[in-house]
């Protein structure tokens, strides 16, 4: 069953093929073209065909066949782009740019200059800091898990 589409979604728009890209992959359910602008050459988005703006969002149905499709892209550019590894990713919100879910998959070598483009790290302020989130999550997990 569709969902509602933004007529202003670009991902939409390339899965209905009113918008043109660089397509690698589709089936019924998903999407993978090149990034128009990559972090390496190789670097491919995979969305599911239909509109989900965030993973929170995905059906579960569609998680299956998603991590399946996602390993099988991500082999595909490790082979294709000679890779050593992968980098991959979801913006969810914050730093998202377009609002319909898309895994970035990157290929990656050692000391490929992507080093450092995360954040610098964190310590908790003490051990009972951590415990106290922790402990926040955990509680959510569980309150989660009895609603579903
Ligand atoms: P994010 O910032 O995680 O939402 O990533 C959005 C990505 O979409 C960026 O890496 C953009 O370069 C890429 N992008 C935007 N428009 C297009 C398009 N029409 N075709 C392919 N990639 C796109
Ligand atoms: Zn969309």
């Amino acid at each position: 069953m569709l969902n509602n589409r933004p007529p202003d979604c670009i991902f939409c728009n390339i899965a209905t093929s009113l918008l043109p890209a660089d397509i690698v992959y589709r089936d019924h359910n998903l999407i993978a073209f090149l990034d128009t602008h990559p972090l390496f050459p190789g670097h491919v988005l995979l969305c599911p065909s239909e509109h989900y703006v965030t993973l929170l969002e995905l059906p579960v149905e569609m998680a299956a066949t998603t991590m399946t499709t996602l390993q099988t892209v991500a082999k595909a550019v490790e082979s294709a782009l000679d890779a050593e590894g992968t980098f991959i990713a979801i913006n969810n919100r914050v730093s998202q740019t377009v609002p319909h879910l898309h895994i970035h998959v990157v290929p990656r070598r050692r000391r490929d200059g992507l080093k450092g483009f995360f954040w610098p790290r964190q310590n908790y302020r003490d051990p009972a800091a951590k415990e106290a989130v922790r402990d926040a999550i955990e509680r959510e997990i569980h309150k989660l898990i009895a609603n579903s």
